[in-house]
């Protein structure tokens, strides 16, 4: 099945307004310029609203939030953020589970599967990013690791539920350090991730995109996204210049 590609940007605790603004007018124009390539721009959840604007003025790109809170609905929760929020302020999208928020968050698979959950429940397209550690892949455990994350989300909302989500497959040693995955290591890992789905429906399986993230760069954006199971990115570093992340968006559109 033909998957759109799909260009993720995750700006991280980066930009300010002015920069956001700024930066979101470029690559909305970049997006806009480039034929069936879907790309989400994460900023700050602070500028959201502002993003969102600037990016339906440009006519480029949908609006994501980095994170969303595991709970439904309203409450006594300083800090948190809920999906309808997130729609309210225009988002259709919302990662879940980055490695950093699992890392110094103390986001396990289970609160990664809550937050999968909650972020369907409120209209939004949940990108599930998982992924090994060094020492894990060092230790053979890459595919034990991913099958477990995975797994955890799939016992929560069922097979079904991967219809309407995306999933990351983010190697930590990889994200924010300059050594990307090679070609072959993420083939090999998104290959897994669909066989994993697969497992409970291969329809449903080969229609889930699966992005690779971990120092995507404009130069070696090319051969990552020509592997068959890589169907786009999820972009950090390179995603707060809008030239290299344009030229990741325009890589993708050729493939
Ligand atoms: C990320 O934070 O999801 C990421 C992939 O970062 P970077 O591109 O900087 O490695």
């Amino acid at each position: 099945m033909p998957r759109t590609p799909l260009v993720a940007a995750n700006w991280k605790m980066h930009t300010t307004h002015e920069e956001a603004d700024r930066l979101a007018r470029e690559i909305a124009a970049g997006a806009a310029a480039v034929q069936d390539v879907d790309v989400v721009v994460c900023p700050p959840s602070c500028y959201l609203m502002p993003v969102g604007a600037a990016l339906a003025e440009q006519k480029g790109g949908a609006l994501g939030s980095q994170d969303v809170s595991e709970i439904v609905g309203t409450g006594a929760h300083t800090g948190d953020i809920s999906g309808a929020m997130v729609r309210d302020c225009g988002g259709t999208y919302a990662i879940v589970g980055h490695s950093e928020r699992r890392a110094t968050r103390g986001e396990d698979d289970a609160c990664v599967a809550r937050k999968f959950e909650a972020a369907q429940a409120a209209g939004l397209i949940p990108i599930l990013c998982v992924g090994e550690t060094l020492e894990e892949r060092d230790g053979g455990e890459t595919d034990a690791v991913l099958a477990r994350q995975l797994g955890a989300v799939l016992e929560q909302v069922g097979i079904a539920a991967f219809a309407t989500a995306v999933v990351a497959y983010e190697p930590v040693w990889a994200i924010g350090t300059g050594r990307s995955a090679s070609p072959e290591q993420a083939q090999a890992a998104h290959a897994r991730l669909r066989a994993t789905l697969a497992a409970s429906d291969a329809k449903i399986a080969d229609s889930v995109r699966i992005l690779y993230g971990g120092s995507v760069k404009a130069d070696n954006a090319a051969e990552l996204f020509a592997q068959d199971d890589v169907d786009g990115g999820l972009i950090g570093g390179a995603s707060l210049k809008a030239e290299q992340f344009n030229a990741i968006v325009k890589a993708a559109g050729n493939h």
